[in-house]
C-alpha cells in the first residue's frame, strides 16, 4: 500500500483536484470514507452515544460522475444516502467483494470541500508516518462532522431562463416551485425529499442543467445563546415623561446606560411593558445580546501594541517582509518578549484578510497567553484544542471555514485547522515534546507537519522558543552551511560552530524531488529580557554535602532560607519537582554515582513489576539487565536511591518545616477539572499564595512578575532518564523553569538542588549557555547517529500475551535485520513492561536521512504480526518509554 521512497510522490491513483473520469474505464471503484447512521442503534456492540463509526466502503462509480478525491459524494447506505469522502479511487474491486454487491455513487455533493492544498498536507501525514489516509482524516476532522452535516440544494436563479419550467419533469418542477418559495431558495435534502416524490430524479435534471447546487452544512450545534438587554440611547429624557420614567432611565445612566433586561427589572421593581413604552418614545433599546461561551474566556481589558526594543524590531521586521514559505526560528531568553513580536506580526495580516494558526503546548496551560492574544485581537480570536466538546468543534470549524481573518490558537491538533487563506504560522515553545503524539497513529509531530503546511499554502513557519529543539537548531544553521539536506551528513558538524548570525537568509539549494520551492531559513534573536532585566542567577546546591553535613531534609539549607525571606520580603516563589516518571534511575546518595548500560550511554531504569520479583535495573535500548545491586559499585554506600519525589511529598514537608508558607500545588491531580489552571494561577497572581509548587506544567510560559524565587528540588530526575534526549530536554526544562523568575522589577534567584552538580546540563543551565551545551550535545547525537543527525523509527508492539509479543518482536527484527543501513536496537521490553495487562516490547530502527530508500516494506511487517499483537510504527519517536 505504502512506498518507500519518501521524496516520490505518494502512491495514489490521482492527485487531489484531478479529475479520474476516464470513459473507456466502465468500471471503476472507489473507497469512500462514510459517517455510517444508525450503525449505533443496530450494531450489537454500541458505540459511545452520539458516536458515529466512520468506515471506510467499496462503491462503483457510474459512468459520467466526474469525481475528485477530497470531495464529498452521496452514497447509499441501508435505505439511505448518507456523505462521505472520496477517499481512494481502486482499479479492481476489493477480492472479497463480488462486483455485483458493490452500490454506485449517488452524486457529488460538495466538491472540492478540502482545498487541494490541504487534502496534499493529509497525504503527506499519511506517507510519511506511515498511516492509513482514512486515520489521518479521523485526525484532522472533528467526529462524526459528516454524520451531523446537512446535505441541500440551493437555487442558481442566474442561469434559470425564464419559462424553465417547460423544460423539466414534474419532479423537477416541484423542486423549483419550492426553492423559489424562500427568499434564499435553499431547502434541505430531507425536507424536499419528503416533501415532492421522484425528487432524486428531479435534482439530477436541474443539476444537469445547473440551475441548482447541492452543498454540504456543517452541523450548527450550539446556537448562540442570546439575553435581552436594555440600552440607554439618549442624553437628554424628553420632556413629556413622568416621573416614575425618569427615574427609572437615571437608573440605567447610573449603572453604565446598558443592563441585562432581566436585571434592570429586579433593580428598578417595574416591569416589562413600562420598559417597553420607554422603547417606544426612543429612549431605550432592549435587544437580545449573545452571551459569550464560557469558552470564550472572561472578557479582557483591550490593549495597545508596545513599543518593541531594538532586537524585538528586528526580528518583526524580517518576518514581515517575509514573502511565502519561509522559516524563521525566533530564539529569545525567557522574557524577551517573544509574543508581543507574535502579535504584531499578525495585526497586519488581518488587515489584509489573512488568518494566523499559533500552536501552543497545552491550551490550559496558557491562559494568559490566550488572554494576551484576545486583548489585542478580541473576537477574532479562537481556541481549538482535544479538550473541546465535539459541538464546540464543530462551531471552530464552520467559523475557521467561513474564511474569516481570524487567529486560531490551538494544540497540536490545530495543525490542520482549516484556515483558508493562511498568513502565518507559529510554533510557541516549539522545543516542548507535547507537539508529538506517541499514539494514536498517526504519530505526528506538530511542527513536521506545520512546516509542511506552510509550504503547501506558501507562508512563512515561526518558531519560537528560549531553548530552540536541536533539530530547529541545525536547520536553520544548515542553510549557513551551504550543505544539500538530505546530503554529507559529515557537512552538519557542529565542530565549526559557525556562530548564528543575527539574520541569516539564503536559499536551500533545489531538493532531489525537484518539487519544492526553495527555502528560506532566518535565524533571529532576542539575546536580553524586556527592559534588559538580568536573566536570574542561578545557584546549584550539591545535596550530597547537605547530606554530608546532616542535613536530611529535602530543601537545602540555601532554600530554606530563600523559602525563610520570601514571607519577610512579601514576594513569591516557585518549587519545582520533576513529575515522577514512569522509570526512575537509580542513584547513590553518597557519591552521585548512577548505574548505567555498559553498552549504551543510557541509565539504567528500575524495574519491579510486582510484589516478591526480584528488583531489576534494565537498559531499554539492548535489553541488558542486572540485579539491583545492594551497595553502591562505586563506594559502596547501602544509600542507594531510585529517584522521582512528588508534589504531595514536598508539600507535605513545607507544611512541616514553613507552616506560615501558604502554597498552591499546581499538579495533574489539582488541576484535573476545566478551567482549574486559569483557577489556581489567578490565585497565586492575585498574592492568595505564597508559594506555588508544582511539575512541568509550571514551564509552559508563565510570566508573573512577583516571582522572585525559583527552586527546583531535585534535577537528577531530569538528568538521567533512560533517553538519548535526556539532556536536551532537562536543559529546555530547567532553563524555562529558572525562567520564571525575576521577570518584574524586582530581581530574580534560582536555586537548583542535585546530587550531580558536575553534570554538563547543570552548568549549561548556571550559565545560561545554550550555545556551548547545544553544540556538545549535537557532538554525542553525531557520534552515535541519533537525531537530527540520524533518523529513529521506534516499533511499538504489544500484546495480553507476553510470549507472543516477545516471539513477534524477535521475529521482526529478524526480518528486519536483512535490511541494509538499518542500525536496529532491541528488541527490548518497554520500561513499564505490562500496562493495562498489556505486555509492550519495542525495536529500534536507526538510520541515515538518506538511507530512506531502503525502509522496510511495513506491509511485510504487519504480515509479521498476528492479530493479538498490536503493532504502532512510531516515527520520528520523541518518548522511548
Ligand atoms: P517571552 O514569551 O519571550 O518569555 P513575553 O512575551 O512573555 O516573553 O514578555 C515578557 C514580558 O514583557 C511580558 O509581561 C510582556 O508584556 C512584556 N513586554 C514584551 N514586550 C515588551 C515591550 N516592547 N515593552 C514593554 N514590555 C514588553
Ligand atoms: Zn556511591
Ligand atoms: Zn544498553
Amino acid at each position: 500500500m505504502y512506498i518507500n521512497d519518501l521524496s516520490l510522490p505518494p502512491l495514489v491513483v490521482a492527485q487531489a483536484g484531478e479529475s479520474y473520469n476516464h470513459n473507456t474505464n466502465e468500471n471503476r471503484w472507489i473507497e469512500v470514507l462514510v459517517d455510517c447512521p444508525g450503525i449505533a442503534k443496530e450494531a450489537v456492540t454500541e458505540p459511545e452515544e452520539g458516536e458515529k463509526e466512520e468506515k471506510l466502503y467499496t462503491y462503483r462509480l457510474p459512468a459520467g460522475l466526474e469525481v475528485k478525491l477530497g470531495d464529498i459524494l452521496s452514497v447509499p447506505f441501508g435505505r439511505q444516502l448518507v456523505g462521505g469522502i472520496a477517499i481512494r479511487l481502486l482499479a479492481q474491486p476489493p477480492a472479497n467483494l463480488a462486483p455485483a454487491e458493490i452500490r454506485d455513487v449517488e452524486d457529488v455533493i460538495h466538491p472540492k470541500f478540502f482545498r487541494e492544498s490541504y487534502w496534499q498536507l493529509l497525504e503527506r501525514v499519511s506517507q510519511y508516518y506511515y498511516t492509513p489516509l482514512i486515520q489521518v482524516i479521523r485526525t484532522a476532522l472533528p467526529p462524526g462532522l459528516l454524520g451531523r452535516s446537512q446535505t441541500r440544494l440551493r437555487l442558481k436563479p442566474e442561469n434559470i431562463p425564464s419559462g424553465a419550467n417547460e423544460f423539466v419533469g414534474l419532479a423537477a418542477r416541484e423542486i423549483l416551485k419550492i426553492l423559489q418559495s424562500q427568499g434564499s431558495g435553499d431547502y434541505s435534502f430531507k425536507f424536499m425529499r419528503r416533501q415532492i416524490k421522484g425528487f432524486d430524479r428531479g435534482k439530477k435534471q436541474l443539476l444537469q442543467r445547473g440551475w441548482v447546487e447541492t452543498y454540504i452544512e456543517m452541523p450548527r450545534y450550539s446556537r448562540p445563546q442570546t439575553k435581552p438587554v436594555v440600552t440607554l440611547i439618549v442624553s437628554i429624557p424628553p420632556i413629556d415623561l413622568n416621573k416614575r420614567q425618569r427615574e427609572i432611565l437615571e437608573v440605567l445612566r447610573r449603572h453604565g446606560g446598558e443592563l441585562w433586561l432581566s436585571e434592570f427589572l429586579q433593580i428598578c421593581n417595574t416591569t416589562t411593558p413600562t420598559l417597553r413604552r420607554l422603547e417606544e418614545k426612543g429612549c431605550i433599546v432592549i435587544e437580545e445580546r449573545e452571551i459569550l461561551r464560557s469558552d470564550r474566556g472572561p472578557t479582557v481589558t483591550a490593549d495597545q501594541p508596545k513599543s518593541l526594543s531594538l532586537a524585538q524590531s528586528q526580528a518583526l521586521s524580517t518576518i514581515k517582509e517575509l514573502d511565502g514559505y519561509a522559516t524563521v526560528l525566533l530564539h529569545g531568553v525567557t522574557g524577551s518578549g517573544k509574543t508581543e513580536v507574535y502579535l504584531q506580526a499578525i495585526a497586519p495580516l488581518l488587515a489584509q484578510g489573512k488568518s494566523a494558526l499559533v500552536l501552543v503546548p497545552e491550551i490550559g496551560l496558557t491562559p494568559q497567553l490566550t488572554d494576551r492574544f484576545r486583548a489585542r485581537f478580541g473576537n477574532k480570536v479562537s481556541v481549538y484544542h482535544s479538550a473541546l466538546s465535539t459541538g464546540e468543534r464543530y462551531d471552530t470549524w464552520r467559523q475557521m471555514l467561513a474564511g474569516e481573518p481570524q487567529v486560531v490558537i490551538g494544540t497540536r491538533s490545530a495543525v490542520f485547522a482549516p484556515l483558508p487563506n493562511l498568513g502565518l504560522i507559529i510554533l510557541d515553545e516549539e522545543h516542548d515534546s507535547s507537539f508529538k503524539q506517541d499514539s494514536p497513529i498517526p504519530t505526528y509531530h506538530a511542527r513536521t507537519v506545520a512546516q509542511w503546511r506552510a509550504e503547501l499554502e506558501n507562508c512563512p513557519l515561526v518558531l519560537g522558543s528560549a531553548t530552540p529543539s536541536l533539530e530547529s537548531w541545525i536547520s536553520v544553521r544548515i542553510s549557513d552551511t551551504k550543505t544539500d539536506r538530505h546530503g554529507d551528513a559529515e557537512k552538519f558538524s557542529v565542530t565549526a560552530s559557525p556562530r548564528p548570525r543575527h539574520v541569516l537568509q539564503r536559499g536551500e539549494p533545489p531538493q532531489r524531488s525537484g518539487s519544492r520551492v526553495p527555502v528560506s531559513s532566518h535565524y533571529l534573536s532576542l539575546p536580553e529580557r524586556i527592559h534588559s532585566r538580568p536573566l536570574p542567577p542561578v545557584e546549584v546546591v550539591d545535596m550530597r554535602q547537605e547530606l554530608q553535613q546532616g542535613n536530611r531534609s529535602i530543601f537545602s539549607r540555601s532554600l530554606q532560607e530563600a523559602l525563610q525571606q520570601l514571607k519577610q520580603r512579601g514576594q513569591q516563589g516557585i518549587l519545582f519537582i520533576h513529575r515522577r516518571g514512569h522509570s526512575t534511575f537509580v542513584s547513590c546518595r553518597s557519591c552521585g554515582f548512577v548505574l548505567e548500560c555498559p553498552h549504551c550511554d543510557v541509565s539504567l531504569a528500575y524495574h519491579h513489576t510486582e510484589e516478591g520479583a526480584p528488583q531489576m535495573l534494565r537498559c531499554h535500548y539492548c535489553n541488558y539487565a542486572r540485579s539491583h545491586p545492594k551497595n553502591c559499585p562505586e563506594c559502596s554506600s547501602p544509600y542507594l536511591k531510585f529517584f522521582g519525589s512528588g508534589t504531595q511529598r514536598v508539600a507535605q514537608e513545607l507544611a512541616k518545616q514553613f507552616p506560615e508558607l501558604r502554597l498552591i500545588r499546581f499538579d495533574s491531580d489539582t488541576t484535573r477539572t476545566k478551567g482549574a489552571h486559569r483557577t489556581l494561577l489567578t490565585q497565586f497572581a492575585n498574592g492568595e499564595a505564597d508559594l506555588l509548587v508544582g511539575t512541568q506544567m509550571l514551564t509552559k510560559g508563565l510570566d508573573l512578575p512577583q516571582v522572585t524565587l525559583v527552586g527546583v528540588v531535585a534535577a537528577d530526575g531530569l538528568l538521567h532518564l533512560s533517553d538519548y534526549r535526556a539532556s536536551e530536554r532537562a536543559f529546555q526544562t530547567l532553563t524555562q523553569v529558572a525562567g520564571r523568575a525575576g521577570r518584574g522589577e524586582d530581581p530574580g534567584k534560582v536555586i537548583v538542588q542535585t546530587y550531580t552538580p558536575e553534570h554538563p546540563v547543570i552548568e549549561a543551565v548556571q550559565n545560561h549557555d545554550y550555545q556551548s551545551f547545544t553544540d556538545a550535545e549535537l557532538e554525542q547525537r553525531q557520534a552515535l547517529n541519533y537525531p537530527p543527525h540520524g533518523r529513529l523509527i521506534l516499533l511499538r508492539l504489544s500484546s495480553l500475551d507476553p510470549m507472543e509479543v516477545e516471539n513477534t518482536a524477535q521475529a521482526i527484527a529478524t526480518a528486519l535485520s536483512q535490511q541494509e543501513g538499518l542500525d536496529i536496537l532491541g528488541p527490548a521490553p518497554a520500561s513499564i513492561l505490562r500496562v493495562a495487562n498489556r505486555y509492550r516490547w519495542q525495536i529500534m530502527l536507526k538510520f541515515a536521512p538518506d538511507a530512506l530508500p531502503q525502509l522496510p516494506d511495513w506491509e511485510q511487517v504487519h504480515q509479521l504480526c498476528p492479530k493479538s499483537v498490536s503493532l504502532t510504527i512510531d516515527v520520528d519517536p520523541i518518548n522511548m518509554m
